[in-house]
């Protein structure tokens, strides 16, 4: 039932008549006069007629499937138009630094284990620096900003996000030997293992699979990598195995007693595309702009989302921090709530 359900709410979403039917069912038609009524009355226009006439075109046997299936093609290679720069990003990596490994290997089996590894090790760097470097962190925030955690998410991602991903890891992987031909089968499972790890609580409601909870990262693990809340922010950055989180430090379990809040700390419109996609850039420019002589503008680019040049730093490691030190001392130190501002 959980399933079907979902599947209507991905059949809606894709007709973008969610925030239609969210309107009718509050009765709130002032909102129509709004900028985000009217776009809430625009957005389900084309994909509606798209469907009124493919139907017509069944009824009057002329569907010009052909047509449906080419347009299919442009809107899918659109929408991977990331994925190609990133694949053009993996050739030229490989190109350049496959005759500097420093270490040589060949097609044992064992070779691809290594390959794996290195390869989550890439990922891990990557992915830390995604969240660490605040110029990286404005390719990667638009992942983070869903407030809900579901299959969608997996194609919530800044169209740059992906080249920089895999110049960072397959430069690692080349450096370290691991072969091409191998790369090519670790992106397919990194890839697909990298979707599944966003199912959302509809279709897995506990997504620790028991004992696989302790030996390799579940979905579950993502959620907490998705969650906002002081416990569990900047952690579980690996993607299949989480051996490089517990080797640095930032592997974190979901805790039952703490539920997970996705989304990111800036406030953010997350319907809005232009705060979604562009939002974090537009923050960084203006904290750059802002802030006295060059050298601090330029640390606003380096240093870590929350960083400030009066010392009155927001980071993730300053928030974590106050809220183990207000763990650790309940009444003296800083409530939660106080902690979440
Ligand atoms: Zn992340
Ligand atoms: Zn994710």
């Amino acid at each position: 039932m959980e399933f079907i359900e979902s599947v209507f709410r991905e059949i809606i979403g894709f007709l973008g008549i969610t925030n239609i039917m969210e309107i009718v069912k509050e009765g709130n038609y002032g909102i129509l006069k709004t900028y985000d009524g009217i776009v809430a009355l625009i957005l389900p226009i084309i994909p509606l007629l798209m469907l009124l006439e493919f139907i017509l075109g069944l009824v009057y046997k002329k569907p010009h499937t052909k047509v449906y299936k080419v347009n299919f093609l442009i809107y899918l290679f659109n929408r991977f138009l990331g994925r190609f720069i990133a694949i053009a990003m993996v050739a030229f990596c490989i190109g350049l630094f496959q005759d500097h490994a420093i270490i040589k290997t060949n097609r044992t089996w064992y070779w691809f284990i290594y390959g794996y590894i290195v390869w989550e090790f890439g990922h891990f760097l990557y992915h830390y620096w995604g969240h660490k470097v605040r110029l990286f962190w404005c390719l990667h925030s638009t992942h983070h900003v869903p407030e809900n955690m579901n299959l969608s998410v997996v194609y919530a991602h800044f169209f740059l996000e992906a080249p920089y991903a895999d110049a960072i890891r397959t430069t690692v992987c080349i450096l370290l030997g691991v072969r091409p031909e191998f790369l090519v089968i670790i992106m397919f499972i990194d890839g697909t293992y990298g979707a599944f790890i966003h199912v959302g609580e509809n279709l897995i409601k506990d997504a620790r699979f028991g004992f696989l909870n302790k030996i390799m990262l579940t979905p579950s693990h993502h959620r907490v990598h998705h969650a906002r809340n002081p416990l569990y922010m900047d952690t579980n950055f690996c993607n299949l195995l989480n051996i490089w989180d517990r080797v640095f430090g930032t592997y974190q379990e979901e805790d039952r007693e703490i539920e997970v809040e996705y989304g990111i700390t800036r406030e953010v419109n997350s319907g809005n595309f232009i705060d979604v996609y562009f939002g974090e850039f537009i923050a960084l420019f203006k904290d750059m702009y802002n802030a006295p002589g060059l050298k601090n503008k330029l640390l606003y680019a380096i240093m870590p989302p929350g960083w400030d040049h009066n010392g009155n730093h927001k980071t993730a490691k300053v928030v974590r921090e106050n809220y183990f030190s207000a763990m650790e001392k309940p009444d003296v130190g800083l409530k939660k709530a106080e902690v979440l501002d």
